[in-house]
């Protein structure tokens, strides 16, 4: 029976470690700092919208096209992992097109005939009469909104009923996992799913990982099922436009902004301002017309995006002779890439089973 120790309760750490535990034998044991319920700005998994808008470009879609399927399915059929449908519409600013979208938050987002055409249901242009003033050209596809602060700890409950146990510590190194099982045995395998921290861990210390400094506002006040996305903004080149509903009544999350290498976890009063001027300007219906002051808000925030030079990091090493799976750096595309990722890794652990099983053998021989 493999012995796995999974570092990280994020939506990677979860998923990851629900997907192994599904696999039979498997003794799986999820170690964090951070559990859903915490907010901590370093703890980005709370902090997301999150929608499926999908990020990369074509050669490395794979997360996503794997993801896409099972989102869909959780919208369709479990009600209890609050996430529900809706229309995502993508909007490309002349300036932007013009530019070729050097300051976009995607590369692939806003590409002119993205891949994810073939990939997302009710994929369709826009006809330049629904193009908005100053807007080159746009798309719409049905998409889903994932109320995060039901989904994580749905995770967790479907951690549990698979047998995963859970555990807080802080690791000041990647190999202090190894004696972190429930079951007492040292690990077979750690999954690192440590996220913006990966640049901060004993053993790992990615200096190619930083952060993307995320700011919302979260409101009472409801928009309609749109969730439209801009290329760019008037306000900055690190301010994004974005507007989505939270399913089972989690409020609507008004974004935002994209500001790479800001640690700060403080909201800014100015930037949050901008936000919801934004917000009420491209959804009046948000307080009737009544402009800012008729937000009703729950809470101001900002999560740290994980972003990592050279993109997420999959692959496996040995670290003080215990076997490590990495799975972080997921940048603003965490969960519409978390099936797919996760996935990966459980291919990863499989290598790594058959290896330690033939070294055995060998052993007994
Ligand atoms: P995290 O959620 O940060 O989890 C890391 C875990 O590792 C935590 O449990 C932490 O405690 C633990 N850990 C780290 N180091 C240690 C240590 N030394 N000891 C013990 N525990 C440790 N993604 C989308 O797909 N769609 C969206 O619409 C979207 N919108 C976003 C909007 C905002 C404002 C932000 C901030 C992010 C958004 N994202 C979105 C991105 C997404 O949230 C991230 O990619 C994702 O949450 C990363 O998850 P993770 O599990 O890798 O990291």
């Amino acid at each position: 029976m493999p012995t796995i120790v999974v570092l990280g309760a994020g939506v990677s750490g979860l998923t990851t470690a629900l997907l192994l535990a599904k696999q039979k034998g498997n003794a799986v044991t999820v170690v964090a700092k951070h559990m859903p319920g915490d907010y901590d700005a370093e703890y980005t998994s709370p902090w997301a919208g999150a929608n499926v808008l999908p990020m990369a470009l074509e050669h490395d879609s794979r997360w996503e096209r794997r993801t896409w399927p099972e989102l869909r399915r959780l919208a369709a059929e479990v009600p209890e992992a609050g996430l529900h449908v809706q229309t995502a519409r993508i909007l490309r600013r002349e300036v932007d097109v013009a530019d070729g979208f050097k300051a976009a938050l995607s590369d692939g987002l806003f590409r002119l005939s993205p891949w994810y055409r073939e990939v997302m249901d009710n994929f369709r242009e826009l006809p330049p009469s629904e193009l908005p003033k100053g807007i080159h050209s746009g798309c719409e596809f049905t998409s889903v909104c994932i109320n995060t602060a039901i989904y994580l700890p749905w995770l967790v409950g479907q951690c549990a009923k698979h047998g995963v146990h859970f555990k807080r510590a802080v690791l000041k190194h990647i190999s202090e996992a190894a004696n972190l099982s429930h079951t007492g045995r040292k690990a077979d395998i750690i999954i690192n799913a440590s996220g913006l921290l990966a640049c901060r861990l004993g053993g790992v210390m990615d200096k190619r990982v930083y952060p993307a400094r995320g700011q919302i506002v979260l409101v009472r006040n409801e928009a309609r099922s749109i969730m439209p996305t801009t290329s760019g903004c008037e306000d900055g080149d690190d301010e994004v436009v974005y507007v989505m509903q939270r399913a089972l009544g989690g409020g609507t999350i008004l974004g935002g902004t994209y500001m790479k290498g800001n640690w700060d976890p403080n909201p800014d009063p100015n930037i949050a301002m901008r936000i919801m001027k934004r917000a009420v300007e491209t959804h009046p219906e948000l307080t009737g017309g009544k402009g800012v002051g008729a937000l009703d808000i729950i809470r101001h925030g900002v999560g740290l995006r994980p972003v990592r030079e050279g993109g997420v990091r999959i692959e496996k090493e040995v670290i003080d002779g215990t076997w490590v799976v990495h799975n972080y750096g997921h940048a603003g595309w965490g969960y519409q890439g978390s099936y797919g990722c996760a996935e990966r890794v459980v291919e990863l652990v499989e290598e790594i089973v058959l290896k330690l099983q033939r070294k055995r053998v060998r052993s007994l021989i």
